[in-house]
């Protein structure tokens, strides 16, 4: 199968990153020090792949916290939670929002089973269970073009200009399609100096490091573009921008580290039809599985792969014989096995079984 979508070179980008990060390590190192996420980021900017590269203790202990993400009030409370009993008002800082939203968070969190709570009166006193650790340790961010010719470079120049100059993630890359040019054709292309260059081979799951990229500043204030002039002849207006301060982009990046942490990137299934009688799961070279589409005899795209599909048939119900409708068809079934993959990059949760 020879990748002929962004869809399916990102895939390839994802399971190589899993395999191979960091990129000038040499080759078979299938560690679980660092997770990979796919389309992820802020309100502004979204990125094809992320690769959090994590203090393997503190992502050990990150796993008691459960599979699902902390959202920030959560992580106000299990951050900031005390070790002895004490009032939530008395312990916890003032959230900057309604104390009411605080006193949802904790029952939430006591559900979850990350905080411990009790009542004095009408009073709700809470004590944490476990220090929320710190397990991130670098934010890497890629961009996946495959072919990089000059349109698309001109396309991504100004969206790695403003992730070098916010530098909310510690690195900055563009993956492309390895070719057989001695020098990769994405090095004339005019992309900023601060971004590097990864050329992937999805074939092999080989890549090399054509242009490295500089470290940002991902704790000093950024400055975040918000518009910026055309550049025609008749065009004097200047660029528009705010900073933004260290603790802000602290913030995003411990939300976007828990958001990768709960979706990794084999959510793909997520966002397509695994319902569909036509939908399978096909390994590549080697254990990955990729999407792929009988009707269509190809991989299928997330857009693809939806409910307006025209080829789109319910897998028969005959199929979700035994154990339906609790365990649900073959459809449910991939859902958990990427489900399970994805666990076994979670040192400390239980992935059950082998696949
Ligand atoms: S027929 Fe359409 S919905 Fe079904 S697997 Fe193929 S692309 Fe997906």
């Amino acid at each position: 199968m020879t990748p002929d979508s962004e869809f399916a070179f990102e895939l390839r980008t994802c399971r190589w990153a899993e395999r191979e990060w960091p990129p000038d390590r040499g080759h078979g190192h299938d560690d679980t020090h660092h997770i990979v996420a796919r389309q992820l980021g802020t309100k502004r900017r979204r990125w094809d792949t992320i690769v959090l590269e994590c203090d393997p203790t503190g992502l050990r202990n990150r796993a008691r916290f459960g599979a699902k993400r902390l959202d920030s009030d959560l992580l106000h409370i299990v951050r900031n939670a005390p070790t002895e009993w004490a009032y939530y008002r008395d312990a916890l800082p003032h959230p900057g929002y309604p104390w009411r939203y605080v006193r949802e968070a904790i029952h939430q969190a006591d559900d979850r089973g990350i905080l411990e709570m009790r009542k004095q009166g009408n009073r709700i006193q809470i004590r944490r269970k476990w220090p929320y650790p710190d397990w991130i340790e670098r934010i890497i961010a890629i961009e996946n073009k495959p072919d990089l010719d000059a349109s698309a470079a001109r396309a991504l120049g100004p969206q790695l200009e403003f992730d070098v100059a916010l530098a909310l993630a510690d690195e900055v890359w563009v993956a492309t399609q390895a070719t057989d040019e001695t020098i990769t054709p994405a090095l004339f292309e005019g992309l900023p100096v601060a971004a590097g260059i990864l050329t992937l081979d999805p074939d092999a799951l080989t890549a090399e490091v054509a242009w490295h990229p500089r470290q940002l500043a991902v704790d000093e204030p950024g400055t975040r573009i918000l518009e910026r002039p055309d550049g025609g002849e008749r065009d004097g207006s200047a660029a528009r921008f705010e900073y933004v301060e260290p603790e802000t982009k602290a913030e995003k990046r411990l939300a976007l580290a828990e958001r990768a942490y709960e979706r990794g990137w084999r959510s793909f299934v997520e966002t397509m039809r695994p319902d569909c009688r036509h939908f399978e799961l096909r390994a590549r070279e080697g254990p990955q599985l990729v999407p792929y589409c009988s009707a269509k005899a190809c991989q299928p795209t997330a857009a693809e792969c939806s409910g307006s599909c025209p080829e789109f048939e319910p897998e028969p119900p005959v199929w979700r014989t035994k154990d339906w409708p609790i365990e649900g068809g073959p459809g449910k079934r991939l859902q958990r096995l990427l489900a399970k993959r994805r666990r076994r990059r979670r040192p400390g949760q239980n992935a059950g079984g082998c696949d």
